[in-house]
């Protein structure tokens, strides 16, 4: 089974998606990664996810994604005496750390770290930004704010602080259990939620060490602006435009979602874009045309995926969400103006043997016009390479190793295959033929261009650009 597009979909499982005839409804329509989100849900409920979809695996032969997303350090109110109170502009509002439950004049927020970070005149916004505070007088307990945009609060509410660089690590408590849990699981991908500089990455990276990639989810200030060096450190990318666009006004997320992709692509690092892009599908069975037009404007961007969260976890037309955004991927992938905008955003080759001969790859493939391009790889890297050319061609990547196959589910154009271990050039040449015509890439008559590294399986020894015939 082979996706006819290039892009990806990511799907959020949730209580609309738990049964294993929808997963593989969701599968069949096209998704190739599937996020469990930790901020819901029961470990029970993610064991039980992952099972299903190793089954589908099985079942189908196809490497399926799994990505596990961590809650992260969101930062919440505590309680409200009756559950609720109004703010109104103007008033003054006190945040402190007395677990008392608050008022209409002051409430409960039990993270020491804002405080001890806030300066005068910064924002405080609670409910995802519908309500905004600016600190007007704090100390390393307390802030006393004025309201600038009032409304009701509520138990527990969310609270973003968008200028600050909080002293948080990346990975609460929560976190580090679920990760536990979710790696003797099996997942592919981490995602890390309120990144904020580098350093989180090298963090989670120690504690992941080396058992599944890790996502960086951009959702912050402080991360953008420290965004190479991040997207540099990182497995992968999500442009998390939820949080961001109430981190940051709402006018700067367009902006940034194309800043965001052409870095990634400069880096050759998998990009997912995220949050809202069929919101209405939620409810209805069609989306609106703005929506459409945001899909088809990330896959104009090249994104290598673009995900559904509330639309597939916990909406009405999952399935019809999937089958939408498969449609609108098409269509835009038919557009001749789609490859003269990927062709204008081509970066030069590194100066690397396995760059050249990738670089020499695409440039072949689409001179000699080959059915695909054909890649052998240990760790993806190569195959990550050649995505990054955005080849007119899918690309096919062999490695022997299941995780990478399952890793490079995500990546865009790659059709990852799990193949035994090569031992000498005439079965490098065997395999990349066999492999294309069984997985109907290629059949009689049809040319491939394939790359590979001598010595073989030595990771990034890639050196070889050969075309073969198929037979
Ligand atoms: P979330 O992340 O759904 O976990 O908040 C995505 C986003 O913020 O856009
Ligand atoms: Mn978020």
């Amino acid at each position: 089974m082979r996706r006819l597009r290039h892009a990806r979909i990511v799907a959020t499982l949730g209580p609309s998606t738990s049964t294993a005839e929808r997963i593989a409804s969701l599968f069949q329509a096209g998704v190739d990664m599937f996020r469990l989100n930790f901020s819901h849900g029961s470990h029970e409920d993610h064991k039980a996810r992952v099972e299903t979809i190793r089954a589908l695996e099985k079942k189908t032969g196809r490497p399926i994604a799994i990505l596990m997303d961590l809650q992260g350090p969101k930062l919440r109110l505590g309680t409200i005496t009756d559950g609720k109170a109004t703010l109104k502009r103007g008033d003054k509002f006190r945040l402190d750390l007395d677990p008392t439950p608050g008022s209409s004049a002051r409430a409960p927020l039990p993270h020491r770290e804002i405080f001890e970070a806030v300066v005068d005149g910064a924002d405080l916004l609670i409910d995802d930004g519908n309500i905004r505070l600016t600190v007007r007088e704090h100390g390393n307990d307390y802030a006393v704010t004025e309201v600038v945009t009032g409304g009701v609060i509520s138990d527990r509410k969310g609270v973003n602080v968008p200028g600050l660089v909080l002293p948080l690590s990346p990975l609460t408590e929560k976190d580090r259990r679920d990760l536990t849990f979710g790696l003797d699981l099996g997942v592919d991908y981490v995602g890390l939620s309120f990144v904020q500089r580098p350093d989180d990455i090298a963090e989670a990276r120690k504690l992941i060490a080396g058992r599944a990639a890790v996502l960086a989810k951009l959702e912050k200030p402080s991360a953008i602006e420290r965004l190479e060096e991040i997207v540099e450190q990182s497995d992968a990318l999500m442009v998390a435009r939820g949080d961001l666009g109430v981190e940051m006004p709402p006018e700067d997320v367009p902006g940034l979602q194309k800043r965001i992709l052409r870095v990634c692509r400069r880096f050759g690092k998998p990009v997912i874009v995220a949050t809202q892009m069929l919101e209405s599908m939620v409810r209805l069975p069609a989306p609106t045309r703005a929506e459409a037009s945001d899909v088809a404007t990330a896959v104009y961007d090249g994104a290598d995926a673009v995900m559904l969260s509330a639309e597939t976890a916990s909406g009405q037309f999952p399935i019809e969400a999937v089958e939408m955004m498969d449609r609108i991927i098409k269509k835009v992938e038919h557009d001749p103006l789609y490859r003269r905008i990927l062709d204008a955003d081509h970066y030069d080759p590194e100066s690397t043997a396995a760059d050249a001969i990738t670089a020499a790859a695409r440039q072949v493939a689409h001179t000699i016009n080959a059915a695909a391009i054909v890649t052998f790889t240990t760790t993806g890297s190569t195959a990550l390479r050649a995505a990054r050319e955005r080849p007119n061609v899918p690309i096919l990547c062999l490695t022997p190793r299941l995780n990478t196959a399952r890793r490079m589910a995500l990546c865009w154009g790659t059709h990852p295959v799990v193949t035994p271990e090569v031992r000498n050039f005439q079965e490098v040449v065997d395999q990349a033929t066999d492999t294309a015509k069984r997985e109907e890439f290629a059949g009689p008559g049809d040319k491939i261009v394939l790359t590979a590294g001598a010595p073989l399986g030595t990771p990034g020894a890639t050196n070889v650009l050969r075309i073969a015939w198929i037979t």
